[in-house]
């Protein structure tokens, strides 16, 4: 990062910024991209771009857009948000579920649904991974409606890794895509947000809009540089992940088999539970009425077994 070469962002770009933007382009598969400093920010300079004021979008229940950023798609992009169930399985709608949502009509009082917003791995339903075919039925499902589709891909790169396929099998037909470099990655700031030529050029204005232009950003940018050389280790923390979750169902935990990093527990009390845990040592959140384990690089394989040893004791 102090080695970075810089310019200055928000007059005429800086160098080390369109290394990483055009580096990040090519693995997602899209014509261009640009840094922003967070996924939320992505997520909304997308929606705002996508949706009219009173546009209807669709996503999965429990997606990070419904419910971790604080209704900004409904406050600052005007989209009214419409949950689609997880029919398919865990963080999955089927693509029937997106065609029953489109085509609402042309009558003038009819509610416009206009975007489809993904999300892979799905965060909120424990990291669940949706396959290309998957993803492909649903973004066809969308397009044949008259849909834009947005894919939150916060995650993508957890995702890619899980299928063993290329980060780009898993944007085919999106219009957009947000990905995290912070996170399992390791960059302490840092999201893109990906799409064609054009709708870069209008996401550039939308980020200034929001004050997420950044001047001597290279700095910043440097520390995604070394995020995206660090895609493959990601596997490591899917086998931590993997570890974590044997030893708690040996433990007698009632835990669900993780896809990716995140490892979700069911328990009767869940305030009760993280009490305990924190007694303990160990961190987790509440998500959806469950605790939520996450392993990245900096939880060990000796630190995951170390929690084992503890909660076994306790
Ligand atoms: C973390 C996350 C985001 C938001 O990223 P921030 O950088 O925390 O704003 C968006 N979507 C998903 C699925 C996420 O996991």
């Amino acid at each position: 990062m102090s080695a970075a070469e810089v310019g200055d962002d928000v007059l005429d770009r800086d160098p080390t910024m369109r290394a990483l933007e055009a580096r990040t382009a090519h693995l997602l598969g899209t014509a261009d991209a640009l840094w922003v400093p967070s996924g939320t920010m992505g997520n909304l300079i997308a929606m705002a771009l996508h949706l009219q004021r009173g546009d209807r979008f669709l996503a999965p229940r429990g997606a990070h857009v419904l419910t971790h950023e604080l209704g900004s798609a409904a406050w600052l992009a005007g989209g009214m948000p419409e949950a689609l169930p997880w029919d398919a399985g865990p963080g999955r709608p089927p693509a029937d579920t997106v065609r029953a949502h489109t085509g609402a009509g042309t009558r003038f009082d009819a509610l416009r649904t206009t975007l489809l917003c993904l999300e892979n791995t799905h965060n909120g339903a424990g990291g669940v991974v949706i396959p290309p075919h998957e993803h492909a039925q649903l973004a066809a499902a969308a397009r044949d409606g008259g849909l834009r589709v947005h894919l939150d891909g916060a995650r993508i790169w957890n995702a890619a890794i899980a299928l063993g396929v290329p980060p780009a099998a898993l944007t085919v037909g999106v219009d957009t895509v947000q990905a995290c470099l912070s996170k399992g990655l390791g960059a302490p700031v840092g999201s893109v947000v990906a799409g064609s030529t054009e709708f870069i050029a209008e996401a550039r204005r939308t980020r200034k809009m929001l004050g997420g232009g950044v001047r001597q950003g290279g700095v910043l940018a440097a520390a995604g540089i070394v995020a995206l050389d660090r895609i493959d280790e990601l596997a490591e923390d899917h086998d931590k992940a993997t570890r974590l979750a044997e030893g708690l169902a040996e433990l007698g935990w009632d835990v669900t088999p993780p896809q990716t990093n995140i490892v979700l527990v069911t328990v009767p009390d869940v305030r009760l539970a993280l009490a305990r845990l924190e007694d303990s040592g160990v961190l987790a959140v509440p998500m959806e009425g469950r605790l939520r384990f996450v392993t990245h690089r900096n939880v060990s394989k000796s630190d995951v077994e170390e929690v084992l040893h503890r909660l076994g004791r306790s």
